[in-house]
C-alpha cells in the first residue's frame, strides 16, 4: 500500500500551530501525556487478555520503555499495549473532532500554561512542543497489522503499512535542537518520578553504568543497564503515611485531568462482607461540563488492581458526581458487565460506603474548616443539593450541609436550615423562602417587604432547581413555603378592618380584573406589601415563575400559569388610583396597565409590549416636565 497523506481536522491544526510556535512553562508534561497513553493502552490489552484470552496469549510482561538515542536525537516511548489499527490511528491522531480543543486553546492563550491538555483528550499533540517530527509505529491486537504514522505538524500527516515485530506502539520524537536535554537520563528520570511514578507498569530505560571488569581486575568498564524509573505501586494500596500530599495531588491530576489541586482527599479501606479500597477526591473547582448529559460520572473501577472501566457511575449517587478517584474491589468478577453492576450487592455496599464517607467528610469540613467548606459549597453546592430531592434516606443529613443567603445574612455570608429554625420567631410555623436569579434580584423583591418589617427571616433560593427541591420539603417538621406563592396576612389585621378595605377597593378591583382579564387570574388585596403598590404572586402548588421561564427557554411547551395581582391597600398610589377611578373609570386605565407592567418588571419579566410601555412612560414624563418647566 502506498503512503496516504491526510489533513488534520481544522481545530487540531490550530492546536498544533499553538504547540509548535509558542513557549510554555511545564513543557516536560509531553512525557507524562505519552506515558499515560502508553499505560492506558496496556490497561486495555491486559483487560482484553483477561476476558478474551484467545485474542491475547503472550501476556505477563507488561512494560513501557523509554529509549534515548543521542546520535539520532530521538526519544522513543514504547509500550506493548493494545496498539491501533489503521482506521483507529487516522481518527484518533488526526481526523476526529475534539469540541473541547477550542476551549483549551483559549485557556492556554490566557494563562500560557499547557498543564491541562490531558483534560481535553488531545495530550498526544503536546509531543510537538519538543519535536519537529513525530513518528508512530503501532501494531494492533485486533488487526495484527502494523502501521506507520508520521507528521511534521504542517497541516498533514502520512499513514502507511509497515512491519513491526511486537504488539503495541512506539512513539518516536525527533527532538528540536533546543529540546535535546530530554535525552539526558537524569532529566527523563526526574520527569517520570514527578509525574508518572504511580503508573503501575514498569517504565524502563537503558542507562550507561560503570562496572568492575570481569576480565581485568581493578578495571572499570561501561555497560548498558536497564533501569526501572517508577515505583509502580498503586498509590491507593499504599499506607496513608507513605503518601505525600504532592503524590496525592499528582495522582488526582492523573485521574481527573483537573489542573488545580483537589480540595480534599478521602482514602479508606473497607473490610467485612465487601472488601475494597477507595481513593477519592473532592475537587476545588466545578468541572467544566458537570451539568451536561454526557458528563462522565464516577471513579475509575479496578478489580484486584486491574482497571475495568474509567468511570463507574454505579459507585456514587448522581448528586456526588463531582467525586473523582479510584475504587479497587476484591469481590467483583473481572468480566463485570453493566447489568451485573446495576444489580450487585457489592456495588451497593461500595456506593453506600462511599456516599457516607463523602457526606461525613463534608460535614466535618463544615464544622472544622468553614472557609474551605464555603469554597466547596460555592463551587459544587448546586450539585450536592440534588441529593435532598433524590436521596430520601439521607435528605436530612444533606439538607444540613446546605448554605443559604437570607434577608439577614447579606451577600457574603450564609445561614443554614438548622440556624434558621433555631432563631425562628415565636409562633412561626414555616420556613420562608424566595426564589430569584441572583442575590440582588431576590433581595430587592417587593414580596419581602412585610417579612423584613416584621422580623421574619426569608431564605434566598438562587438556583433554578431550588423550587422543585424545596417546594415540598419539610425540615424538622417545618414546611418550606415560598413567599411568592399563596396569600399571607402578616399584619394580622382584624376582620372588620379587612372588610372595610375590601369595600373601599371593590370597584377598583372589579375594573382591574376586567381590564387585565387575559393576563391575570385574580386581583386581591395584599397582606405582604409595605412600600410597593403591587406585586404578582402565584397560587400555592403552582410552578415557580423562574422555573417556568427556564423550561420555556429550554424549548418545553409550557402552558402559561396565570398569576395573581396583589394590591397594597395602604399605598397612596392605590388609594389615589381608586379615587380617580371613582370619578372617571376610563382615565384610570393607562395607570392600571402601567401598574401591571411595573409588577411584571419587578418579577423579572418584560412588559407585554415594550414599545407601548415606553410610550406611556414618555407621555407621563412629558406631562410632569411641562408642569415643572
Ligand atoms: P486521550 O489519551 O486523552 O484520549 P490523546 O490525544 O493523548 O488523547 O490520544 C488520542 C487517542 O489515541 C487515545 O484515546 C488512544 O485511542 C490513541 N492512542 C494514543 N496513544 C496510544 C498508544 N500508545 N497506544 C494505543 N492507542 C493510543
Amino acid at each position: 500500500m502506498p503512503v496516504e497523506n491526510l489533513e488534520f481536522k481544522t481545530e487540531i491544526n490550530q492546536l498544533l500551530n499553538l504547540m509548535i510556535h509558542s513557549l510554555y512553562s511545564h513543557k516536560e508534561i509531553f512525557l507524562r501525556e505519552l506515558l499515560s497513553n502508553a499505560s492506558d493502552a496496556i490497561d486495555k490489552a491486559r483487560y482484553e487478555s483477561l476476558i478474551n484470552s484467545e485474542a491475547l496469549t503472550d501476556t505477563g510482561d507488561w512494560k513501557i520503555t523509554i529509549t534515548a538515542d543521542k546520535d539520532a536525537a530521538t526519544l522513543t516511548i514504547s509500550d506493548n499495549g493494545i496498539g491501533m489499527t489503521k482506521e483507529e490511528i487516522i481518527t484518533e491522531l488526526g481526523t476526529s473532532s475534539h469540541s473541547g480543543t477550542l476551549d483549551f486553546m483559549r485557556e492556554v492563550k490566557e494563562k500560557g500554561d499547557i498543564n491541562l491538555i490531558g483534560q481535553f483528550g488531545v495530550g498526544f499533540y503536546s509531543s510537538f512542543m519538543v519535536a519537529d517530527k513525530v513518528t508512530v509505529i503501532t501494531k494492533s491486537v485486533k488487526s495484527g497489522e502494523a502501521v506507520k504514522w508520521e507528521s511534521e505538524a504542517k497541516g498533514t500527516f502520512s499513514v502507511e503499512d509497515t512491519q513491526k515485530q511486537t504488539r503495541g506502539t512506539d512513539v518516536i520524537l525527533h527532538l528540536k535542537n533546543d529540546d535535546k536535554k530530554y535525552l539526558n537520563h537524569w532529566e527523563i528520570s526526574s520527569i517520570v518520578k514527578k509525574y508518572s511514578d504511580y503508573i503501575e507498569y514498569p517504565i524502563t530505560t537503558e542507562v550507561e553504568r560503570e562496572e568492575d571488569s570481569a576480565l581485568e581486575k581493578g578495571q572499570k568498564i561501561k555497560v548498558m543497564k536497564e533501569e526501572t524509573l517508577n515505583s509502580q505501586k498503586a498509590i491507593w494500596l499504599k499506607d496513608k503515611s507513605e503518601i505525600t500530599e504532592q503524590q496525592y495531588n499528582e495522582f488526582y491530576r492523573h485521574v481527573s485531568h483537573d489542573f488545580a489541586d483537589p480540595l480534599s482527599v478521602i482514602h479508606f479501606k473497607a473490610e467485612g462482607t465487601s472488601e475494597f479500597t477507595a481513593l477519592l477526591y473532592i475537587p476545588s473547582q466545578v468541572p467544566l461540563d458537570i451539568f451536561y448529559e454526557k458528563f462522565k460520572i464516577g471513579p475509575v473501577l479496578y478489580v484486584k488492581r486491574v482497571q475495568i472501566m474509567d468511570h463507574c457511575e454505579e459507585l456514587v449517587p448522581k448528586y456526588l458526581r463531582f467525586i473523582k478517584g479510584v475504587v479497587d474491589s476484591s469481590d467483583l468478577p473481572l468480566n463485570v458487565s453493566r447489568e451485573i453492576l446495576q444489580n450487585n450487592h457489592h456495588v451497593d455496599v461500595i456506593n453506600k460506603n462511599v456516599t457516607k464517607k463523602v457526606l461525613d467528610t463534608l460535614t466535618d469540613m463544615k464544622q472544622k474548616d468553614y472557609d474551605k467548606y464555603k469554597k466547596f459549597y460555592e463551587a459544587l453546592g448546586k450539585v450536592l443539593k440534588e441529593g435532598v430531592h433524590f436521596d430520601f434516606q439521607r435528605r436530612e443529613a444533606i439538607s444540613d450541609l446546605l448554605l443559604f443567603n437570607s434577608t439577614k445574612t447579606g451577600k457574603d455570608s450564609y445561614t443554614t436550615l438548622h440556624e434558621y429554625v433555631a432563631t425562628m420567631k415565636e409562633g412561626q410555623e414555616e420556613i420562608f423562602y424566595i426564589t430569584g436569579s441572583s442575590y440582588e434580584d431576590a433581595s430587592q423583591s417587593p414580596h419581602l417587604e412585610k417579612f423584613i418589617d416584621n422580623g421574619y427571616e426569608v431564605l434566598f433560593m438562587l438556583d433554578e432547581i431550588d423550587d422543585i427541591i424545596f417546594g415540598y420539603f419539610e425540615y424538622k417538621g417545618k414546611k418550606l413555603k415560598s413567599v411568592i406563592k399563596g396569600s399571607f396576612d402578616l399584619d394580622k389585621k382584624d376582620e372588620k378592618k379587612k372588610e372595610e378595605e375590601g369595600h373601599k377597593y371593590e370597584k377598583l378591583i372589579a375594573r382591574i380584573t376586567s381590564r387585565l382579564k387575559d393576563d391575570i387570574k385574580e386581583v386581591r388585596l395584599s397582606g405582604r406589601l409595605k412600600q410597593s403598590p403591587c406585586c404578582l404572586v402565584s397560587d400555592e402548588g403552582t410552578i415557580d415563575p423562574a422555573m417556568e421561564r427556564m423550561l420555556r427557554a429550554m424549548g418545553k411547551d409550557m402552558p402559561r400559569t396565570m398569576r395573581i395581582l396583589e394590591l397594597n391597600p395602604s399605598h397612596p398610589m392605590i388609594e389615589t388610583l381608586s379615587a380617580v377611578m371613582e370619578k372617571d373609570g376610563q382615565s384610570a386605565d393607562t395607570f392600571i396597565d402601567l401598574l401591571y407592567e411595573q409588577a411584571l418588571l419587578l418579577d423579572g419579566n418584560k412588559p407585554k409590549d415594550p414599545a407601548v410601555f415606553a410610550k406611556k412612560i414618555s407621555d407621563l414624563m412629558l406631562e410632569s416636565l411641562r408642569r415643572l418647566a
